[in-house]
């Protein structure tokens, strides 16, 4: 198995988990662009609402190839809260 984030699932690589079900997988990103930086594959609203930021606010971002910035092409979503997000994204 050569893609990083199956591995992650697999239990292969270690690491920060935040949630896991029989549909959904979610960790820490290891290098976090925000106070809270979660990889998922779905649930991001409950995650962000168990982490205190519904209301304040938060971002989901899905990078989609390489001019948008996606570097492991496992399909993932970005969960990104805890400080003022500008837009347009970079
Ligand atoms: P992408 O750039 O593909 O949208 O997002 C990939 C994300 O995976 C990046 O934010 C990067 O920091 C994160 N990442 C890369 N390698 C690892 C790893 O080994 N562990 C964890 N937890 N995150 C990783």
């Amino acid at each position: 198995m050569s893609c990083l984030f199956c591995r992650i699932i697999a239990g292969e690589i270690p690491s920060s988990k935040v949630y896991e079900d029989d549909e959904v997988f979610a960790f820490n990103d290891i290098n976090p662009q925000a106070p809270l930086h979660v990889l998922i594959v779905r649930r991001a609203a409950a995650i962000a609402a168990e982490n205190g930021y519904a209301e304040r606010g938060y971002r989901t971002v899905f990078n989609c190839n390489a001019e948008a910035g996606q570097t492991v092409f496992h399909v993932h979503l970005h969960l990104l809260a805890g400080r003022s997000l500008g837009w347009p994204p970079g």
